[in-house]
């Protein structure tokens, strides 16, 4: 890894689309604007629609005009960005992608270094990765990195298709699959605040902590991408990846070093270590949930089977409770709660960990319970860590009453944490994969998935819809926690 600035091409693949126009180019430009590049880089668009390097670079101002809300004054950033029309499955046009590239790398003295990203559709990977080693754009004097977004795959089957058809091209080494939760602060940060204060490590183990609880709510619906959505569900597109990552982070031993390769070999153990669930066990580990017509934030909203391009009949869920084991010895006995869902009562990702009640209860022999001990680690909006303890209620006699250390990162002067893209496209660009998916958890969070995925295709949901927009999901992922004696932990702000 080096610490001199990067130097390299970025081609992105789709450089006409959603992702590109929201986060990559705010991204790049922000990484420009910190001085965290040099000048001696290029970015290369693909994409069908008609530009010339002219109207591409219009095109990428507005766009870096309307995330900064800023005019762009200086044109030279701009002056940085090339536009090749093509479609990606006509092998003829990557030879002159590749005479564009080798042009520009002279141009800017950039030494061979390619990122491909892979800003489109899965069933491009394959043909792109497949044209780009036959074409020869792989074969440079620097290093070349592929970059893919998720879906990656579709269950554990589709995604070792998928894995095998990029690994013709590229090593495990040059991929780097993106989970951008990976890319956000606070998720960054679960792994300091366990493996740098010696407070916690200790207590960090079935002995002492009751349950952990993740949640990760949108008030969102399904917007306009209903088509894939309808195919996909809350399951594959929020716990297969993110919330199984997160998990990982929380459990995970510590590491022997900070190195990419301890980390993620950390990771994978926890992942190995989750108790599968087989079909006849889904219904007692794992709740499914579709939004109904409701009101988030008082305007009233259409239920998921009305919306644009999904089944008016439609099975997908939108909303998933799930209760996770780790049968090692540090976590044998301890559940993992999980929540995600569209159209909840607020958009929010928080962890709570739940401590054990004190031995004995000296303060309430008759009754009243003390509140436990709870690290709420506070991921998105709000980025902080709030301890809540108990201290004497003043006055009275010798009555506790539960107090709050707040850590809040973003409402300290200063901190401007950067975009979870911004921070992952650096990284990339340094060859730090520690925070990208290896392949080997990939695999193992479709283990894990799959028999779930299976049983709810194959059964209608009959319940379906089963909870309110804007509420917090259909009362059986409340029954989950009930049944083992806890309640899920509010996830307002003032947590
Ligand atoms: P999108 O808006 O539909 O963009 C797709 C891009 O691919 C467009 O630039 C399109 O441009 C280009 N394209 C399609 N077919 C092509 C072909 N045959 N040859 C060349 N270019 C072609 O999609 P997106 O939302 O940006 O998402 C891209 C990927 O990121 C997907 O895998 C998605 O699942 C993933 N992702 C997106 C987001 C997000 O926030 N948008 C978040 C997470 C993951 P032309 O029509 O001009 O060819």
């Amino acid at each position: 890894m080096s610490s001199m600035k990067p130097k390299s091409t970025i081609v992105i693949f789709g450089a006409t689309g959603d992702l590109a126009k929201r986060k990559l180019f705010p991204s790049i430009y922000k990484l420009y604007q910190k001085q965290k590049i040099s000048e001696e880089f290029a970015v290369v668009g693909v994409a069908r629609r008609p530009h010339t390097h002219e109207s591409f670079r219009n095109y990428v101002k507005e766009t870096i005009e309307e995330a900064t809300k800023q005019e762009l004054i200086d044109e030279t950033f701009i002056s940085h960005f090339y536009y090749h029309p093509f479609d990606v499955t006509n092998t003829d046009s990557y030879q002159q992608l590749k005479s564009l590239l080798e042009q520009l790398e002279e141009q800017y003295n950039i030494p061979g270094n390619r990122i491909f990203y892979l800003a489109m559709a899965p069933e491009f990977f394959g043909t792109i990765s497949a044209n780009l080693k036959a074409e020869g754009l792989t074969a440079t004097n620097g290093w070349t990195r592929l970059v893919i977004e998720k879906p990656f795959g579709h269950n554990l089957q589709t995604a070792q298709k998928l894995n095998e058809e990029i690994r013709q091209a590229f090593s495990e080494k040059q991929i780097f699959r993106i989970d951008h939760y990976l890319g956000k602060e606070m998720v960054q940060n679960i792994e300091v605040i366990r493996f740098a204060n010696a407070i916690f490590e200790p207590l960090w183990n079935n002995r002492f902590i009751a349950n952990i609880q993740i949640t990760s709510s949108e008030t969102l619906g399904v917007e306009d991408r209903g088509r894939y959505y309808d195919h996909s569900g809350a399951l594959r597109d929020m716990v297969q990846n993110h919330m199984l990552q997160m998990v990982a982070l929380l459990a995970m031993e510590p590491p022997i070093k900070l190195t990419t390769d301890d980390i993620r070999s950390e990771k994978v153990k926890v992942l190995r270590a989750l108790r599968p669930i087989s079909h006849d066990e889904v219904d007692q580990y794992f709740v499914r949930g579709q939004y109904g017509r409701g009101f988030i934030r008082g305007k009233e909203v259409v239920g998921y089977r009305e919306e644009n391009n999904v089944d008016p009949n439609s099975n997908t869920e939108t909303f998933v409770a799930g209760k996770l084991m780790i049968d090692n010895f540090r976590w044998a006995g301890v559940p993992f709660y999980i929540r995600t869902g569209k159209r909840m009562t607020e958009k929010s990702t928080k962890i709570v960990v739940q401590f054990k009640d004190v031995p004995m209860n000296l303060y309430y022999p008759t009754g009243e319970t003390i509140h436990p001990n709870l690290l709420v680690i506070h991921i998105q909006p709000d980025e902080g860590i709030t301890l809540h303890l108990n201290a004497k209620k003043s006055g009275e006699s010798m009555k506790t009453t539960p107090i709050k250390l707040d850590y809040c990162n973003n409402c300290i002067d200063g901190i401007n944490t950067p975009e979870a893209y911004e921070k992952l496209l650096y990284d990339c660009m340094r060859g730090d994969a520690t925070n990208f998916t290896h392949w080997d958890e990939v695999a193992s969070s479709w283990s894990f998935v799959d028999p779930i995925s299976e049983v709810w295709e194959n059964t209608k949901a009959v319940d379906f819809p089963n909870y309110e927009a804007g509420s917090m999901g259909p009362k059986a992922a409340d029954q989950l926690l009930e049944k083992d004696g806890f309640h899920w932990w509010p996830i307002s702000s003032t947590m």
